[in-house]
């Protein structure tokens, strides 16, 4: 017999970052019948590869926001759940390399400043004071946020399924959902390995497998993975754990430091399917990052 309900008010399909997320907001308003399906274990999908930068600027000042929440909600979530986060508020510097992107970072200011998150332009020999190993000789300014952060992505992640179920909310993990049912254009149900659930409402946070799952009930989702590369570094004269994240749009890397160093390079959006390429870059000294990342490239194949 089953091990799953036979029903539920709410089914989220996927125990990733958004999937976990999605039950902890949905049982934080009430929505306590609500049943959460990871068809491995958690954090097990692109999750527990991301770099974990903590960057609150957006173009689109909705995102913008939703990340300042993001923020707020890591500076507190440790200490309701019990579970470590990684959260570190060691700010972000942000390079514009050329006149382009410089009038676009100081677009974001305004819309930064217009709804209170703080974030300060800089000349080059500023944000070279920031990060003394920088070459800024091609560096035009810089904005830097110092709410910004990083943090380790699998351990907010079960922060927050902790947190979900706390409220009442169930995780299984293990069961693949392989349907989604339908009754006259509405949801009716999911089919898994371990059974059945009826129930009104799918929340689908399968990460790149969305497309797919959504296809089925004739949804288009319109989702196109892209892989990243990354090197892992030795430690470096001059590289200190509270320096800030680094990001430089035009040359697509981005830099994580804290017990480790990551770099990540990425490049255009391809349309091809995600394991023929391998086009970013990712560089990362310590210890158990440096673990992660080995069982990462292992686990990268989809
Ligand atoms: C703190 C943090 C920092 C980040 N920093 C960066 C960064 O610096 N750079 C960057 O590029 N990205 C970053 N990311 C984003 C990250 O790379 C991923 O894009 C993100 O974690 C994807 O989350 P997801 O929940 O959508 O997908 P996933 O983590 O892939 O989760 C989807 C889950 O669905 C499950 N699933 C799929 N199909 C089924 C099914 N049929 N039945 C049941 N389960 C199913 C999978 O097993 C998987 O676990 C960050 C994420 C976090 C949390």
């Amino acid at each position: 017999m089953s091990d799953l309900p036979a029903s539920a008010r709410v089914v989220v399909i996927g125990g990733g970052i958004v999937g976990c997320s999605t039950a902890y907001h949905l049982g934080k308003l009430g929505e306590t019948e609500t049943v959460l399906l990871e068809r491995h274990k958690l954090t097990s999908g692109s999750t527990f590869h991301a770099a974990g930068l903590v960057g609150q600027l957006r173009s689109s000042a909705n995102i913008t926001q939703m990340l300042v929440n993001s923020v707020s909600l890591y500076r507190s979530l440790e200490e309701e759940t019990g579970l470590a986060t990684g959260w570190k508020m060691n700010g972000g510097l942000r390079l514009a390399c050329n006149p382009e992107r410089w009038t676009e970072v100081r677009r974001q200011a305004t819309t930064a400043h217009s709804f209170g998150l703080e974030m300060h332009l800089l000349t080059p020999k500023e944000a070279q004071d920031l990060w003394p190993l920088m070459d800024v000789s091609d560096v035009v300014g810089a904005a830097f946020l110092p709410t910004d952060g990083q943090a380790n992505p699998s351990d907010i992640t079960q922060a927050l399924a902790r947190g979900a179920r706390q409220t009442g909310v169930t995780i299984f993990e293990d069961p693949t959902v392989s349907a989604i049912e339908t009754q006259n254009g509405r949801v009716s149900g999911v089919v898994t390995d371990r059974g059945r659930i009826a129930c009104e409402k799918i929340v689908c946070c399968a990460g790149q497998w969305s497309r797919t799952l959504a296809a089925s009930v004739g949804v288009c989702v319109p989702l196109v993975s892209v892989q990243h590369q990354y090197m892992i570094t030795e430690p470096m004269e001059g590289i200190a754990p509270d320096l800030p994240t680094l990001r430089d749009q035009a040359a697509d890397l981005f830099l994580v430091i804290g017990e480790a160093v990551r770099v990540t390079q990425r490049r255009k959006v391809r349309r091809e399917p995600l394991h023929r390429h391998g086009d970013h870059v990712l560089v990362l000294q310590g210890n158990q990052r440096h673990a992660n990342a080995d069982r990462g490239v292992q686990r990268t194949a989809p």
